[in-house]
């Protein structure tokens, strides 16, 4: 069983026609339906429940998915502390598209977490860079979504433990698009595509690269609690 809880901003589906004809139910509800399954449960939290987001919501859930945009700034600090918590202890935690500016990213990268951006819809190719990876596998050599928003270099973030993808643009910028973090327990994946005008968690490749994502994200090991033991010589226990 896979445990997998979303959290979406869901403010441009119900305020922009464009963003609702694209996901008349939410990107959460687009991105839950193709994860969903006999063996893997979704819950989804919006910006008006995301104080549900609590610690026995997250110490039930294997991989959390995030999306959100401009309201960054109302989850309040404490559900992006025990997001941050959580994912120490051996959550794994998917950060989509324009995430890289959300609370909790920003709190386990550390860094601004920057970077420039375009919104002319431009085709994306994503390149497969690390063709052995988990989250790669079904992915070709490359793919690619006909409209983007464009996200470039360079990214305000610490140095990945490896770039998956790197996407090109047609107005010839170049993004880490597919990254991975370790901290200290958990698994962090962040995942360049995923504008909202765009039918983009529709696409096939996008869809195969987030469910690898979950598998590869999905915690082998969990700590309990957030302390240090104490000091035991080996053999004292
Ligand atoms: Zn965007």
């Amino acid at each position: 069983m896979t445990r997998i809880t979303i959290y979406n901003e869901f403010v441009h589906e119900q305020t922009d026609e464009a963003v609702r004809e694209v996901y008349p139910q939410g990107i959460h509800e687009a991105i839950a339906s193709f994860l969903r399954g006999d063996d893997v449960q979704v819950r989804c939290f919006t910006l008006d429940t995301v104080e549900g987001i609590t610690d026995e919501v997250l110490d039930s859930t294997d991989v959390m998915i995030w999306w959100g945009h401009l309201r960054h700034h109302l989850v309040p600090d404490e559900v992006a502390q025990r997001v941050k918590d959580a994912v120490n202890k051996g959550m794994g935690i998917i950060f989509l598209h324009s995430g890289h500016h959300s609370k909790p990213f920003r709190l386990l990268m550390g860094t601004s977490c920057n970077l420039t951006w375009r919104e002319d819809g431009d085709m994306e190719r994503i390149w497969n860079v690390c063709p052995s990876h988990p989250i790669a596998q079904g992915i070709g050599r490359y793919f690619e979504l006909p409209h983007v928003e464009t996200y470039g270099e360079p990214f305000g973030i610490p140095q990945p433990d490896e770039v998956v993808f790197i996407g090109w643009y047609e107005g010839g910028e170049v993004f880490r698009s597919g990254c991975t973090f370790h901290r200290e327990n958990g698994r962090i994946f962040y995942f360049q595509p995923g504008h909202e005008t765009f039918p983009i968690f529709y696409d096939p490749n996008v869809q195969t690269i987030i469910r690898n994502a979950v598998a590869w994200a999905k915690p082998v090991y969990r700590i309990p609690v957030l302390e240090a033991p104490h000091v035991v010589r080996p053999g004292q226990e």
